[in-house]
């Protein structure tokens, strides 16, 4: 097995690391030089399952890479449209929220860009261990790739997004019957299109209401029951007020307060960011439904209020036992193919707990800079980006707060390599100290 080394490795080249990577470079530049960003995918792409022609972001152009923290950067996204030769076809546009696919290639530029941060693609990381020195003490990271190569590194930055959640009442399906949203585009269109589909949709998110409305193209002779536990579509709950906590500064608040109220906060913005869709989606949606019911109807319909209580494979597909929460009901719905707009898991990353189990930590947490408290004298330092809502709030897996956060990791990390940030916040934990807010800010 071959390794080789960097002082820091970024596994995943999602917005999350590709933002940080430019912060490396406009912010430690001899940092950025021995620092390596790598991605399991070919090709760097947004949400790569959902990177339908039509979708929109949900969020302003402004929240980028980089235009929140450093608004002169030449990686922000009108750079991307200036040296890409599309500013007047955008501004034309007259749109906050680009296409999702224009986010997707001004990702791409981005890596494109960088000069001093290295980039490899394909390479998909299967476990990480911690290094020990004789004396015991941590000293970096060994992170396995799947071609059995390895990299070690003193500082190691997690971003590769959450885990697909499948439920547990489905997982045993086979697997060519069951698409997560992750999947979507990719294995559509991989079918053989010449055959009509029975296809259920399940989930009453964005991510179904996408699906729902992408096999009217991709596989318009199939019949689409969307199946969903909620009494019906419903949109957002998002206003300017409740935008205001998706401020970067807000990540100081969610972290500072008692638990409960982080437990309020979360509850309260839930229907802000999950199990709802964008006012456009449901216009467009019910638009659909309007004229399918105004010319020839199709087989496609919304069963709302069941929960889906047992599933089975057959002959010919899959057998979905449904409940109807109002009466207790039973049927069944005979399906070829599966889709769920499920979401994610709620839990840390498997890969994150695998690497917390090795180190012999019984739980998953972080500093304020997003910092893995290791409960050990450490020489290394590992940063997890996207995995922190219950400690920095709902915006940590979304593009809102992340142009700040790649400063406050590149501030944290220049700290600990100068030997100036506390070494190790697990002992105040221990202690049953707070850790302090922005205690080893640069
Ligand atoms: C369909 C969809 C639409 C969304 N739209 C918005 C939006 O409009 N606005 C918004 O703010 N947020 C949106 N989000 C939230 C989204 O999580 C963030 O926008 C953003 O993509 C998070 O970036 P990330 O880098 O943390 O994770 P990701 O974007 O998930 O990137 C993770 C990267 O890590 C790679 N990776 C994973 N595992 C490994 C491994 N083992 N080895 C190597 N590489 C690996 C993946 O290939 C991927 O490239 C959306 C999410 C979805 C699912």
């Amino acid at each position: 097995m071959t390794n080789r080394e960097v002082e820091l490795l970024a596994v995943g080249a999602g917005p999350s690391n590709l933002g940080l990577a430019v912060a490396l470079e406009e912010l430690a530049p001899d940092l950025a030089e021995n620092s390596l960003i790598i991605d399991r995918c070919q090709r760097i792409e947004w949400q790569r399952g959902m990177l339908l022609p039509w979708a929109t972001s949900q969020v302003s152009f402004l929240k980028d890479l980089v235009t929140q923290r450093n608004p002169r950067s030449k990686f922000s996204f009108l750079n991307h449209l200036h040296a890409t030769g599309r500013l007047d076809d955008f501004i034309n546009m007259g749109s906050f929220t680009p296409y999702r696919v224009e986010i997707s290639e001004y990702l791409r530029w981005v890596a494109g860009s960088l000069t001093k941060v290295g980039k490899e693609l394909g390479r998909d990381c299967v476990s990480i261990e911690p290094q020990r020195d004789t004396g015991g003490t941590l000293t970096g990271w060994r992170t396995t790739l799947a071609d059995d190569t390895s990299i070690s590194s003193r500082y190691l930055a997690i971003g590769i997004g959450r885990d697909p959640h499948i439920p547990q009442v489905l997982a045993g399906l086979p697997a060519n019957r069951i698409i997560h949203s992750t999947q979507f585009r990719q294995r559509v269109a991989e079918l053989p299109k010449e055959r009509p589909y029975r296809i259920a949709v399940v989930g009453s998110s964005q991510s179904a209401a996408e699906m729902f409305r992408a096999l009217r193209d991709d596989l318009p002779d199939s019949e689409v029951a969307w199946v969903m536990r909620a009494i019906g579509l419903s949109g957002d709950e998002s206003s300017k007020f409740t935008n205001e906590l998706y401020y970067p500064s807000f990540v100081d608040q969610f972290f500072a307060a008692r638990p409960e109220a982080r437990e309020q906060i979360l509850r309260e913005m839930h229907r802000t960011n999950y199990s709802c869709l964008t006012p456009a989606t449901l216009e467009s949606l019910y638009e659909d439904r309007y004229l399918d019911r105004l010319g020839r109807p199709t087989g496609n319909r919304l069963i709302t209020m069941v929960d889906i209580t047992a599933a089975r494979e057959v002959a010919d597909g899959v057998v979905l036992e449904l409940t109807d929460r109002r009466t207790g009901a039973v049927t069944e719905l005979r399906r070829d193919l599966v889709l769920l707009g499920t979401g994610f898991a709620r839990e840390t990353p498997r890969l994150i707990r695998r690497l917390a189990d090795a180190i012999g930590l019984d739980r998953v947490d972080v500093t304020r800079q997003y910092r893995l408290i290791l409960d050990e004298p450490s020489a290394a330092a590992c940063y997890l980006q996207g995995a922190n809502e219950a400690t920095h709030g709902i915006a940590d897996s979304l593009l809102s707060v992340l142009a700040h956060r790649a400063e406050e990791i590149t501030r944290d990390i220049l700290a600990h390599r100068a030997g100036r940030a506390d070494r190790d916040h697990g002992h105040a934990r221990r202690r049953g100290e707070a850790v302090a807010v922005g205690q080893s800010s640069a």
